[in-house]
């Protein structure tokens, strides 16, 4: 039977398979949901077993399992190795869902469910168009190891350490990362290069207490006021970071680079209009998508000090506190952008302050390149299916595991999916389009059977 006819003859048992799936709690960073992830695993794992993958077994089955599912075809032929994660994110507020999050409801062409874009449909739908292929053609094109992890919305633990105790049974050609994005409504793309973060606490001390400020306030230095100040010195006037040394390994924009960048905005929303902000801001010399997706940021996330209660009260504060981050670029390293805020520290504050600086982790920026053979045929598989060119974008925030594949196996990470921009991820009423259900469905079956004759 032909992949579309067996979409055809089995549309609605598709579709319950879906349902079923999102009804499932697998809320991973709630120890109250464990059950409920383990639950969500085996159930992918009986379907795994179901359509006939002849090796699939669950790791670590009693918390936050990982579903490895293996289908060895034929040594000669090259190895995917397809990535995705089942667990969701948590769904406060609830009252802000106008259907509770884990009963899936359909209103205006839409299933409404905590995981239905993010990114259950994906993974559901890559096993039955795998179950399709099976059916047309007995076994798959080409070599496949799944990947389906329960935690990566918490610690990613499971998958990290089964990735580094077992690099040469996870060896492959290419790695497709289920968990991906449109950048534009019912415009193809791929989140082709990632940002990577780092975070620093800052404490400042002036003296042992808070003092009366009327007593002290004209005779000692005020931790917020010092603070202020030197919160103002980490950017310049014109909004470039003003850190010696900030943008030294910082790779240059090419004319490929921008080009890349302006035919991605092109289609995406304006960063004002999808952000909700009043007015642009940042370094100069660069568009607002340059900015965003392609030059490291210094953000203060937060600062407090004194008293910020109801009412007055007259005081000099002692102490002072602040959590600063880093949006990095590739080729930045976070632990060299610390020692460097260390030093901009210790330049711009007065003598005799007492302070206090903590690193608390970072992951680096990755970035596919450009040339990898899977991405060249996802993007014109992509090209065909939708008779439009997908266009390559970058992405603010950080995907770790894609650093953690290319740091252990060696290879490359290809993002696809099909979630539409404003489908309210990681937010109440979290939706997928009816209409993208079998357009991703039919979408696995080429792009897979693209790998396999590529
Ligand atoms: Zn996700």
């Amino acid at each position: 039977m032909s992949t579309q006819d067996f979409f055809a003859a089995n549309a609605e048992r598709h579709l319950e398979e879906f349902l079923e799936l999102l009804r499932i709690p697998s809320v991973s960073s709630d120890p109250a949901h464990i059950p409920d992830v383990a639950r969500a695993g085996r159930w992918l794992a009986d379907r795994l077993n179901a359509i006939g993958v002849p090796e699939v077994q669950l790791i670590d089955p009693d918390t936050h399992p990982v579903v490895e599912a293996r289908w060895q075809v034929d040594p000669g032929k090259k190895t995917l190795l397809v990535y995705g994660h089942y667990d969701v994110q948590p769904v406060d507020p609830l009252a802000l869902w106008i259907s509770p999050p884990f009963e899936p409801t359909v209103r205006d062409g839409k299933i409404y469910a905590r995981g239905a874009a993010d990114m259950k449909s994906s993974m559901i739908t890559f096993i039955q168009a795998l179950e399709a292929i099976v059916a047309e053609s007995g076994e798959p094109p080409l070599n496949l190891i799944l990947l389906f992890e329960g935690e990566e919305e918490s610690s990613g633990r499971v998958v990290t350490e089964y990735l580094t105790a077992n690099p040469d049974r996870l060896a492959c050609d290419a790695i497709l990362n289920l968990d991906g994005a449109f950048p534009a409504l019912d415009h193809p793309g791929f989140g082709v290069t990632l940002k990577g973060g780092m975070l620093v606490e800052l404490h400042i001390k002036i003296g042992d207490t808070d003092m009366h400020s009327g007593k002290y306030g004209a005779s000692v230095p005020n931790a917020n006021q010092i603070m202020a100040k030197l919160a103002a010195t980490f950017h310049t006037p014109d909004g470039a970071v003003a850190i010696a040394g900030f943008y030294d390994d910082v790779v240059p924009l090419s004319e490929s680079d921008r080009a890349e960048i302006a035919a991605s905005a092109a289609v995406m929303s304006p960063i004002l209009e999808e952000s909700g902000a009043f007015v642009e801001w940042g370094e100069p010399g660069y568009t607002a998508a340059e900015r965003a997706g392609a030059r490291p940021a210094l953000d203060i996330n937060g600062v407090w000090g004194g008293f910020t209660g109801e009412g007055a009260k007259t005081v000099t504060p002692a102490e002072a506190h602040m959590k600063l981050s880093c949006r990095m670029v590739p080729n930045q390293d976070g632990r060299r952008l610390y020692d460097l805020i260390v030093a901009h520290i210790e330049k711009h504050i007065p003598p005799g302050i007492k302070w206090e600086a903590n690193y608390l982790g970072g992951a680096p920026a990755y970035s596919t390149p450009r040339d990898n053979w899977a991405l060249q045929v996802a993007a014109s598989t992509l090209a065909d299916v939708y008779g439009v060119n997908p266009v390559f974008y970058r992405v603010g925030g950080s995907v770790p595991i894609t650093i953690r594949f290319k740091d252990t196996l060696g290879v490359d990470t290809v993002t696809c999916g099909f979630t539409m921009p404003g489908s309210n991820i990681h937010a109440p009423n979290e939706w997928f389009r009816f209409e993208d259900y079998p357009k991703a469905q039919r979408t696995w079956v080429e792009l897979l059977q693209a790998f396999g004759e590529a």
